[in-house]
């Protein structure tokens, strides 16, 4: 089998929906003269880097043109070795590398007519338990930010009727005017110590949706990274009354020692990694024992050939996997893959941007979760396919 083409379609969601202003998922397509095609997506669909996406993907797919997608772990190794910023670390360039080794797990499913989870070591699990993810914008198909702590208590109610029993929130990203981090120049910094109205606005937040959860659902704190080491722990210790299942960025993944520092003095299980990428990334965060839950996004990390490697390297560790979700329903899919059989699973990210009709539309299937439990598709491959009515507009490249 060779590889014929490669499209990347650049998904401007916010041309349909302007509220998705900060959205732009890449997607690509592998296809081969066997009539076989794979899907991708680069993990950059958030943050600002969307179209780096597009230009990693134009310089790798015209090295992959004639070479065989069945031998994947070669492939890996070619471009990793062979395009010399490979070995040098990055999420745009292992973006570019993860997009193309989903496509080309995609292919080979279809050609041996078995789900990725099957070929990877078969189910451990038929249902994964799922949380509703960034409760800081409502959990609803419309995007809002929520500022008052009785909206706050509103969302927790809302994801908990649809059957969630853990929940994510971001209790510093909104300020109270509604306005994020880093948009004006007058706005609050979280890095040295914070203020005791700082610590009160987060806190409030928290206690409403505890209060409206009751005692037993899981309720995970995500911070993004906003904080430093101290402020870290000054608010993970203000936080820890609420019993946090754990604490997501807690800092930026750039100095182990500091994050390790955290999880020593902060008695709540510390998370990160969806800016942790590859083995040789995650190795010093695994090796000191920064982490207690690990969340490499599959778009990112250097698809599911690394991916798999990761997860088992940290069960080495004792530490969980909960595979970082923020993108198109093609990352989605790649995630439920993997977590249907590594043994170290622990939940899985439904993000509140899944819920919107503009990324919904992306794909053919709308795998949404039941009962807050998802199942990984049963249909050859990823169990995912482009919704070409819809994604032809965003056609950007195709590379022959
Ligand atoms: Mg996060």
């Amino acid at each position: 089998m060779k590889i014929t083409s490669v499209e990347i379609f650049d998904c401007e969601v916010n041309r349909k929906d302007p509220t998705m202003a900060a959205f732009n998922p890449v997607l690509i397509r592998v296809s081969t003269d066997e009539g076989i095609s794979g899907v991708g997506e680069v993990g950059l669909a958030y943050g600002n880097a969307s179209k780096a996406a597009v230009g990693i993907v134009r310089d790798l797919g015209r090295l992959i043109i004639g070479r065989d997608p069945m031998k994947i772990e070669a492939l890996w190794e070619y471009l990793f070795r062979g395009t010399f910023w490979g070995m040098g670390g990055g999420p745009v360039i292992y973006g570019g590398i993860s997009a193309i080794d989903i496509a080309c797990w995609d292919i080979r499913g279809k050609a041996l007519n078995a789900p990725i989870c099957q070929l990877l070591g078969g189910r451990t699990k038929d249902r994964l338990r799922t949380y509703a993810s960034q409760l800081q914008f409502d959990w609803d198909p419309q995007y809002r930010r929520l500022t008052e702590p009785h909206q706050y208590a509103e969302a927790t109610r809302k994801a908990l009727a649809e059957g969630y029993d853990c929940i994510k929130v971001d209790p510093l990203m909104i300020d109270r005017n509604g306005r994020r981090p880093n948009e004006s120049e007058d706005s609050w910094n979280f890095y040295g110590i914070l203020k005791a109205d700082q610590v009160r606005m987060a806190v409030d937040r928290v206690r409403a949706m505890r209060e409206a959860s009751g005692p037993d659902v899981d309720i995970i704190i995500e911070i993004h990274s906003y904080l430093g080491v101290n402020s870290a722990k000054q608010l993970g210790r203000a936080l820890e009354e609420f019993n946090i299942f754990y604490y997501e960025e807690p800092i930026y993944p750039m100095n182990v020692e500091n994050m390790r520092e955290v999880a020593d003095k902060v008695r709540i299980p510390v998370a990160s990694g969806e800016r942790i990428y590859t083995r040789w990334g995650y190795r010093p965060f695994l090796e000191k024992g920064a982490l207690s839950v690990i969340q490499p996004d599959l778009c990112l990390v250097g698809g599911i050939t690394e991916g798999r490697k990761i997860c088992d390297f940290a069960n080495v560790y004792d530490a969980t996997v909960q595979v970082h979700v923020c993108g198109g329903p093609v990352s989605t899919a790649a995630a439920l893959q993997i977590e249907a059989t590594i043994p170290n699973f622990i939940i899985h990210e439904h993000h509140t941007y899944a819920l919107k009709s503009a990324i919904r539309e992306l794909c053919k299937y709308d795998w949404q979760p039941e009962n807050g439990m998802y199942r990984a598709p049963d249909l050859p491959g990823l169990g995912q396919e482009l919704n070409d009515e819809v994604v032809k507009e965003y056609l950007a490249y195709t590379i022959e």
